[in-house]
């Protein structure tokens, strides 16, 4: 396969790295990724100021790489349609440090990497661990790899992605995989407000995951039970339920 690789976390990730690695084994395997880290950038495009992107050498011998001064979404467009020269058949955002579960996929840069290679209509999934410490990439690696190739046999519907939490142990104390649903936990942003040197108020966000328990079947659970959690993802945002309800408000035009 040809496989386009990207991240959030910056073209200097370990987990990033790991994936290329993992990928070039087998693949053909170029990496387009942001030159610094873009967490929580949403689906963020850049449209008010030059976009520029330069070889990276410092990825082993056959592994292409660019970084650029973009966001996830930036650099998907800029690979596929400039850069690579051709159209991958597999599109992977990650890994990435931190999961990326529920609510947290509005905001999520991995994520929307993936996304943007869904609207360019390619097999597209995104894949976190879920530890910001001692991370380990080779279980998450291996797993993105192998559902890569499945995605590309089994020709997925259009405007979807697989989003993919992986819990932070080896292998062999994995219970197994869990396909799932996106649950609805929200983070409390905490607002933390300070004083600068000059006397003036500033603020910082510093979200914390609600701390109810997800209900079982859902990304956040799975992964807290040990599985590795495999969520499907639509595009398309629209409410059918609400859909139906606003029908009968009688709204009319002014
Ligand atoms: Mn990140």
């Amino acid at each position: 396969m040809r496989v386009l690789l990207t991240n959030d976390d910056g073209i200097n990730s370990p987990g990033l790295r790991a994936l290329a690695e993992t990928f070039a084994a087998h693949h053909e395997t170029a990496v387009v990724a942001p030159e610094h880290e873009r967490s929580a950038t949403g689906h963020a495009i850049t449209l008010h100021k030059p976009l520029r992107a330069i070889r990276y050498p410092a990825y082993p011998p056959g592994i292409v790489a660019w970084s650029t001064n973009g966001t996830p979404a930036d650099c998907v467009v800029l690979g596929v349609g400039e850069l690579l020269g051709y159209r991958p058949d597999v599109i992977v955002s990650g890994v990435n440090v931190g999961p990326n579960l529920g609510l947290d996929l509005t905001y999520s840069g991995t994520v929307s990497g993936a996304m943007e290679g869904a609207i360019l209509g390619i097999p597209s999934l995104a894949v976190s661990v879920t530890s910001f410490v001692d991370v380990r990439f080779d279980v998450a690696a291996r797993f993105a790899e192998s559902l890569a190739r499945l995605m590309v046999a089994h020709r997925l519907p259009d405007d979807v992605l697989i989003n993919v939490n992986v819990p932070n142990l080896p292998a062999e104390r994995l219970k197994g995989i869990a396909f799932t649903r996106q649950s609805n936990r929200r983070y409390l942003s905490r607002l933390e407000k300070r004083t600068d040197p000059r006397g003036r108020s500033y603020y910082w966000l510093t979200g914390e995951r609600e701390p109810t328990n997800d209900q079982e079947g859902t990304d956040g659970w799975a992964v807290a039970n040990g599985y590795i959690s495999v969520t499907p993802i639509h595009l398309n945002m629209t409410d059918d339920r609400l859909l139906e309800v606003l029908r009968t408000w009688g709204l009319t035009v002014p």
